[in-house]
């Protein structure tokens, strides 16, 4: 393999419930999981209907257009079907990004403590990774806009962040993006976007007919509830799409992912429901931390990073308890813990387990 593929660090998923339950000699029905920012409510009903029926289909290949979830894209965001690219995952997207713009003696720029797959998918490709020192865990657009370099060809900006819930006003995007030369592609990273506050949204599908170097990458892996199913897209200028549905694979994405996705997306009593019971949970965990004295970075996320000290051994006795949460050594953070928001009760369990961790 080339030195490149040698020198990537490998992306390190949560600890499976069934693993550490076989560990632990625990009931997999009392592990905890919160680890990996999913949707603690399941799959939507209707979700659940729609994928049951789809099942059926499953001897022929899905459609590889996409063209009915697309449609359903096109009718809930007023964009056409050539702006689209549906994705095994929205990870699926910013790799066909990567695949359709990087190549070696290329660069993509990105911040430090930003979501791991931008120097994966950088590093997957030959390209070199521009890391820009974090501001308050956050990105710092001017010093990223100042670190764009000749051969940058794909600036990441993931908002909210993962795994440090940090976000950016619309207004400081804007601003970002008047600065950025049209021949570098913004890949804007709105995985949580669905759980901003009233006042944190803005649409950055409607800058695009201004800046046709952006990109927006969406999921339904998060707040529709679907990670499990692998479902992603991006929208973008016509050009950009059609570059990236080049390099995808023809059928990506499985027709009960399809169906499961048009009718979540259509779903809007789930969604205000996974974002309230997010709001809640949120409130939970840090009026916990605040209790204990810890330190957090507000997230605007459906998940929250706290200052534990040794995170790794916090982690350990954690598991012993059944609590899986994330450390985030990798992201260059040792002493945090990123942990998603459950439900209450769950929420309860996490914030009794670091109590005891701690004591
Ligand atoms: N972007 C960010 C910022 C994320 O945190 C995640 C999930 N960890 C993804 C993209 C990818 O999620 P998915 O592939 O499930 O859409």
């Amino acid at each position: 393999a080339p030195s490149y593929i040698r020198s990537i660090m490998p992306y390190q998923p949560g600890k499976p419930i069934s693993e550490l339950a076989r560990e632990m000699g625990m009931p997999e029905a009392s592990i905890v999981k919160l680890a990996s920012n999913e949707n603690p409510l399941g799959m939507s009903a209707a979700a659940r209907e729609a994928a049951g029926r789809a099942l059926a289909e499953g001897a022929r290949y899905p459609d590889g257009s996409a063209f009915a979830f697309k449609a359903a894209l096109c009718r809930k965001f007023g964009v056409r079907q050539e702006q689209l690219v549906v994705g095994n995952g929205s990870n699926d997207v910013l790799e066909i990004a990567a695949q359709a713009f990087l190549a070696p003696g290329l660069s993509a720029v990105y911040a430090q403590h930003a979501f791991a797959v931008y120097p994966l998918a950088t590093n997957a490709r030959g390209a070199r990774g521009i890391e820009v020192p974090a501001k308050n865990f956050g990105h710092d657009l001017d010093a990223m806009a100042a670190a764009i370099a000749a051969d940058t060809r794909i600036v990441f900006i993931a908002n909210p962040n993962n795994p440090t819930g940090t976000f950016v006003p619309g207004t400081q995007l804007e601003a970002f993006l008047q600065k950025v030369p049209r021949d570098v592609l913004v890949v804007l990273d709105e995985a949580y976007t669905e759980y901003l506050a009233e006042d944190q949204r803005y649409d950055a599908i409607a800058w695009l007919d201004r800046f046709p170097n952006l990109l927006v990458s969406r999921t339904l892996s998060k707040a529709y509830g679907l990670a499990g199913l692998r479902v992603g897209y991006a929208i973008a200028h016509p050009d950009v799409a059609d570059l990236m549905n080049r390099v995808r694979q023809p059928f990506n994405v499985s027709n009960i992912a399809l169906a499961a996705a048009e009718a979540a997306l259509a779903d809007d009593e789930y969604l205000a429901r996974s974002a309230d019971i997010n709001r809640r949970g949120m409130a939970q965990v840090t009026a916990a931390f605040a209790a204990m004295g810890l330190e957090w970075i507000p997230s605007a996320g459906n998940f929250v990073t706290v200052k534990v000290g040794d995170a790794a051994a916090v982690n350990q006795a954690l598991l012993r308890q059944g609590v899986i949460v994330r450390p985030i050594g990798g992201y260059g953070m040792p002493h945090w813990l990123r942990v998603s928001i459950g439900l209450p009760e769950e929420n309860a369990r996490f914030i009794e387990a670091l109590q005891q961790a701690l004591a």
